[in-house]
């Protein structure tokens, strides 16, 4: 029987380029998403078969639970778990509304903690299992006009560091993956719909390697995290060598 992978935010962006390798590779994959209707086609585009897609908000418990639930129900026990669904509000943080510091603390960190809590039994009885968060550099230095955002992802990253010593002695895997941002910008150069406000021209500037980064190059990093046997607890930067420039 193949592996099965769930992608959380597997609909677009990063995830989906996630869920369309772990596909070519053969795992059967979950796709989620808010959007079911967005997670249905995202899925129905992947090659090979026993593939799911769900309509579930990370950051409600009891939707998490019941698509756990269902996945494991359907497809059985889960292999791989990526957590790719993230927003974004940057603003200052005298302009941030509160109902947006909790709406970006719920969906990037409270979300991978839910999922992480609902796949883990399951992952336990897997030979192999590992899990990948999806952090951001902003995580690990910070960045003005992203306190909320950032917030969120150091927090993610304390918690996969955690995870990764709770669960390395049962061979279950956890690391993080950081895509990097520019300062003062939108959260990374990786080019989504989350980047779609930054030109080729700022990429240009910015960035050593001089572009964009792609979702598929970001998730070649995801792949590699989920596939290497003797590496947990580790921050993986993903970032066309931006850290060299600032
Ligand atoms: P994206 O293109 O906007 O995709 C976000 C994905 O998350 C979509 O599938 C979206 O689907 C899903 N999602 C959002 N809120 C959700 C919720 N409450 N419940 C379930 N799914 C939800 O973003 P991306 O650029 O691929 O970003 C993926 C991850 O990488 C995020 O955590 C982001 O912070 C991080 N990141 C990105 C960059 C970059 O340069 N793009 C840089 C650093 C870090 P629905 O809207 O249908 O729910």
């Amino acid at each position: 029987m193949s592996r099965l992978a769930v992608v959380f935010g597997g609909s677009r962006g990063i995830g989906g380029a996630v869920a369309r390798l772990l596909a070519q590779r053969g795992c059967r994959v979950a796709v989620v998403s808010r959007n079911q209707e967005a997670a249905r086609t995202a899925m129905g585009s992947l090659p090979g078969g026993g593939h799911v897609a769900l309509g579930c908000d990370v950051s409600d418990q009891q939707e998490v639970q019941r698509s756990f639930e269902e996945i494991q129900k359907t497809c059985g026990d889960i292999s791989y778990l990526v957590n790719a669904a993230g927003v974004n509000r940057d603003a200052l943080l005298l302009r941030t509304r509160p109902e947006d510091m909790v709406s970006v603390l719920h969906t990037n960190l409270l979300g991978s903690m839910l999922t992480c809590r609902a796949a883990l039994r399951s992952m336990l009885r897997t030979p192999g299992a590992a899990i990948v968060n999806i952090g951001s550099v902003v995580g690990l230095r910070g960045g003005a006009g992203q306190c909320v955002y950032s917030a969120s992802k150091a927090g993610l990253q304390g918690f996969t560091l955690s995870l990764a010593r709770e669960v390395a002695s049962r061979d279950v895997r956890v690391n993080l993956l950081a895509p990097a941002p520019p300062p003062l910008a939108p959260p990374g150069f990786i080019r989504t719909d989350m980047t779609s406000g930054l030109t080729e021209a700022v990429a240009a500037r910015s960035v050593p390697l001089g572009r964009f980064g792609e979702p598929e190059e970001v998730a070649r990093a995801a792949l590699f995290l989920l596939e290497s046997p003797y590496v947990t607890g580790q921050v993986l930067v993903v970032d066309g060598g931006l850290r060299l420039a600032v």
